[in-house]
């Protein structure tokens, strides 16, 4: 399965709870952060576990694009992510066009097959 960005997340079978986003879990000061980092960007500690993360999230703000790009056809979403265990980022929702879309809105986390072959994730609306 080749992933349309290997660093950012885990398919069925790589991390435990996965499929979901890739993170970093401090086990000294319990900080968790997108990404596999080298250091804790909080206290600095460098032996971080590699954890799965994001598999639930709620929706922050989010925008109707009107241009498709690789992978999405115009009209699409994209909304800012607020994973349950902290980390914020961005992400495609898979909704239809036209559905009303709040703040707050509980989305999981499900791998996006691309017609290229292509693997990559996007938030559906619960
Ligand atoms: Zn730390």
């Amino acid at each position: 399965m080749q992933k349309t960005n290997p660093s950012l997340f885990f398919v069925e079978g790589e991390a435990p709870g996965a499929p979901g986003l890739k993170g970093s879990h401090c086990p000294q000061c319990r900080q968790i952060v997108l990404l596999e980092v080298a250091a804790c960007p909080q206290c600095g500690y460098r032996e971080l576990d590699t954890v799965c993360i994001g598999q639930k999230a709620t929706l922050g703000e989010s925008s109707e694009v009107l241009h498709s790009t690789e992978g999405f056809e115009a009209p699409y979403y994209i909304g800012q992510i607020e994973t349950a265990e902290g980390p914020h980022t961005f992400a495609p929702l898979d909704v239809k066009p036209g559905t009303q879309l709040c703040v707050g809105m509980p989305l999981t986390f499900k791998l996006h097959h691309r017609a290229d072959g292509r693997v990559g994730f996007i938030y559906a609306v619960e």
